[in-house]
C-alpha cells in the first residue's frame, strides 16, 4: 500500500470519564473541530455507555463523520434477554456505534473477563456488524526476553472458531498492561517485536495475506511526544489511547503528529 492510501486508526478510550455529559460534548466537539480536515486518520471515540447517545442527536452538534466514528468500551454476548445491567451489541449498533473495545485489561482484572468470554463477545459483535478492537498484552515487562506465550494464549483462545473472512473486520490492540496509565512505554523495537510475533501467529492461524492486512494498534501511555516515533518505527497502524484522549489539546496533537508523519509510511 502506498503511503497516500494509508489510514491510521486512533481510538479514544474515555474509560469511566467524564461524569458529566456536558463535559463529554465539549470534549467531543473540540476533537471534531480540530481534526475536521485530517484525512489519513480515522478517529473512534469510545465514551461511557451513558454518553453514547449524544453523537446521534443533531441538537448536540456532535455529529459523526467519515473520519470520526463512535465505539463502545464493552458489550454483552447476547442481543437481548434477561441479562440485568448488560448492554448488547445490537443496542450499540442501533445507537450508531461501529466499533467495540473487547477484553481490555481493566475488564480482565476487575471483572474477571476471560479469553472465552472475549471470544463470545467477538462473535456477538461481528454478528451485529460492530468491529471488535481486541485488547491483548503481557502483564509485566521482562527485561531479559519478550514473553510472547501469554499473548499467544490470549489470541488463540479469543479467536477460537472466528472465521477467516471476519479478520478484516477485527482490530488488535497490543497493550502491555504495565504500560497502561503508568507513563512507562516499551521501546519501538519491543513493540515491533510484538507486532511481528502477532502477525506470525495470524499467518499460522489464517494466512499471510490476512496477517499482513491485520490492523494492529499500540496502547499504553501514548502522548504527543512518543506517538510520531511509534508510528514511524514500530510497524503499527494506530493507537488505543486512554488518559491523553480526555485532553482535547493533547489528543489532537497526537493525531496531528501522525498525520504529519504520513510520508514515513510503515502502515503497509
Ligand atoms: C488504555 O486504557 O487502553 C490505555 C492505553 O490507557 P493510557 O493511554 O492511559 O495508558
Amino acid at each position: 500500500m502506498n503511503f497516500q492510501e494509508q489510514k491510521y486508526l486512533i481510538v479514544a478510550n474515555w474509560k469511566m470519564n467524564p461524569a458529566d455529559s456536558a463535559e463529554a460534548k465539549t470534549l467531543f466537539k473540540a476533537i471534531k473541530k480540530e481534526t475536521a480536515k485530517i484525512k489519513n486518520v480515522e478517529i473512534v471515540i469510545c465514551p461511557p455507555f451513558t454518553q453514547l447517545l449524544f453523537a446521534r442527536l443533531p441538537a448536540t452538534g456532535c455529529r459523526l463523520s467519515a473520519n470520526l466514528k463512535l465505539g463502545a468500551q464493552n458489550c454483552f454476548w447476547k442481543d437481548d434477554g434477561a441479562y440485568t445491567g448488560e448492554i448488547s451489541p445490537k443496542m450499540l449498533k442501533n445507537l450508531g456505534c461501529n466499533f467495540v473495545i473487547l477484553g481490555h485489561s481493566e475488564r480482565r482484572e476487575f471483572l474477571s473477563e476471560t479469553n472465552q468470554i472475549v471470544n463470545k463477545k467477538i462473535q456477538a459483535a461481528l454478528k451485529n456488524r460492530l468491529k471488535p478492537i481486541v485488547c491483548i498484552g503481557e502483564k509485566e515487562w521482562n527485561v531479559n526476553d519478550f514473553d510472547f506465550e501469554g499473548i499467544k494464549t490470549q489470541i488463540l483462545e479469543s479467536f477460537e472458531g472466528i472465521k477467516k473472512t471476519n479478520i478484516q473486520n477485527i482490530i488488535i490492540a497490543y497493550e502491555p498492561v504495565w504500560a497502561i496509565g503508568s507513563g512507562q512505554v516499551p521501546s519501538e523495537n519491543d513493540i515491533m517485536k510484538a507486532v511481528i510475533l502477532i502477525r506470525r501467529l495470524f499467518t499460522e492461524m489464517y494466512d499471510q495475506k490476512i496477517a499482513q492486512k491485520l490492523k494492529i494498534l499500540y496502547g499504553g501511555s501514548v502522548n504527543s511526544r512518543n506517538a510520531g516515533n511509534f508510528i514511524s518505527n514500530a510497524g503499527i497502524n494506530g493507537f488505543l489511547i486512554g488518559k491523553a484522549s480526555l485532553n482535547a489539546g493533547e489528543f489532537v496533537r497526537i493525531i496531528k503528529a501522525i498525520s504529519e508523519d504520513k510520508q514515513t509510511g510503515n502502515n503497509e
